[in-house]
């Protein structure tokens, strides 16, 4: 275990994290010391073991209790390395979750792992239960000490490659439909469950339908309380809301080391770079970025003291408007030239691939429309919209 804690300066914390980096990374050949190529779960147990992989959780969770000032600069000492392992919590949805609304026999069981490895997907999402997600009939039925799962989820990202997921289940049919549901990590790699891969129009199908049929997850498994699946599902739905408002995709041929934005790149190139209109259209786009950054950083802070979801909400929804703002300025700039596609015209398939792609921030994670929906209601205190089936029990609702 690495030797810091929250009384450690700032030199000191880069210090010992270079000092522990010099003794384990190879930064040349991007590995482990020692090895001769980069195993991911190897490496990632490495970097769990120091306490890097989430420096800010508490020592008993595997952390080392620092602020999350302090995590910041173990983050960039790894970055600086190019290391992978630190800040696991930004990403990894299923081991925040876990921790932030975990029973202590989950943490336990599942945390080293979720942190170590495998990909985590998100299993909420039913063909009549998009937008209106505690419309869930996914249903949980208690069998010893577990629980049997059938039903079909769809659009579900990662599902090929995930060793867990987080399922959203109907448990109780008799109350209303937001009290009935129980929210599990469920096990991916069992029999009874099947995963079909959908086409996007980006060309990728990271998306797939999940058909679920008597498949079992420990009670255990269980994350937040029988029946209350609800109120532990905001705590994922609002760190994923501040993942995707700090933009999740980066734009296709970009690199992280580029220090000039794109647009400005493609304006020089498509000697549009002294245009008038050109300029203020990418300023404005470049405003909009920054302004949305500092944004997140302030929906960071509070998610961190009191779980608020609605500054998730406005990331979500600007970060959406960033993508699509800047894929059309792209598209603007090539003129002519964004009509072809394909691996002869990079720029091209560049501009069509983030057009395309901007629709994941819009869609996934709840439409922009819901966004609004919750900043009208929780921000702005406009009135509820109506919902007729809310006091209803979910066995007496009807579905198309
Ligand atoms: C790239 C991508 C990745 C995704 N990954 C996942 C995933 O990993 N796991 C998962 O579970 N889901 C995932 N989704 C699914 C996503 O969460 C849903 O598509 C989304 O919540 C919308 O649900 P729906 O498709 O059923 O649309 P619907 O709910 O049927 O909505 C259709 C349209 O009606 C509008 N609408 C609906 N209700 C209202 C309302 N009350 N007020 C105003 N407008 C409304 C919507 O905004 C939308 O435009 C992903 C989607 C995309 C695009």
């Amino acid at each position: 275990m690495a030797i810091l804690d929250r009384s450690a300066s700032p030199e000191e914390i880069n210090n010992v994290v270079e000092a522990w980096l010099d003794q384990h990374w190879d930064s040349e050949k991007r590995c482990a010391k020692g090895a001769d190529s980069y195993d991911e779960k190897a490496w990632l147990t490495r970097v769990f073991e120091a306490g890097f992989c989430v420096p800010s959780w508490p020592t008993e969770w595997y952390g080392l209790g620092l602020s999350q000032k302090q995590s910041g600069i173990v983050e960039k000492a790894f970055a600086k390395r190019k290391a992978q392992g630190s800040a696991r919590d930004r990403f990894h949805l299923g081991a925040i979750t876990v921790f932030k609304v975990g029973s202590d026999e989950l943490k336990r069981t599942m945390l080293s792992i979720m942190l170590t490895g495998p990909i985590c997907c998100l299993l909420y999402s039913e063909p009549n239960a998009g937008s209106d997600l505690a419309g869930v009939r996914t249903k949980a039925v208690p069998d010893g000490d577990d629980y049997v799962i059938t039903g079909q989820k769809i659009w579900t990202s990662n599902a090929q490659e995930a060793e867990y997921g987080m399922l959203l289940t109907r448990t109780d049919w008799d109350v209303p439909k937001h009290r009935g549901i129980t929210f599990f990590l469920f096990p991916m790699k069992q029999d009874g469950v099947e995963v079909k891969p959908i086409n996007q129009i980006t060309g990728e199908s990271e998306f797939n339908e999940v058909f679920i049929t008597e498949a079992r997850v420990p009670a255990t498994y269980i994350i937040g309380s029988l029946n209350e699946g609800w109120t532990a599902f905001q705590t994922a739905i609002a760190y994923e809301r501040l993942i995707m408002g700090q933009g999740i995709t980066e734009r296709r041929g970009k690199s992280k080391a580029d220090s000039e934005p794109q647009l400005i790149t493609l304006a020089r190139k498509y000697e549009k770079y002294d245009d008038p209109v050109v300029r203020q259209k990418v300023a404005q786009a470049l405003a909009y970025r920054e302004l949305n950054g500092l944004n997140m950083q302030r929906a960071k802070q509070e998610i961190m003291t009191n779980g608020s979801s609605s500054l998730m909400s406005l990331g979500k929804l600007a970060m959406s408007r960033v993508q699509h703002g800047e894929a059309a300025i792209a598209t603007d700039l090539l003129g002519n030239a964004a009509l072809l596609d394909g691996d002869d015209y990079p720029d091209a398939a560049n501009a069509n691939f983030d057009a395309a792609k901007a629709y994941m921030n819009s869609i996934g994670g709840g439409t922009d429309q819901i966004q609004k929906n919750i900043i009208a209601e929780r921000v702005l205190n406009l009135p509820k919209e109506p919902d007729l089936d809310r006091d209803v029990a979910f066995r007496d609702v009807k579905s198309s």
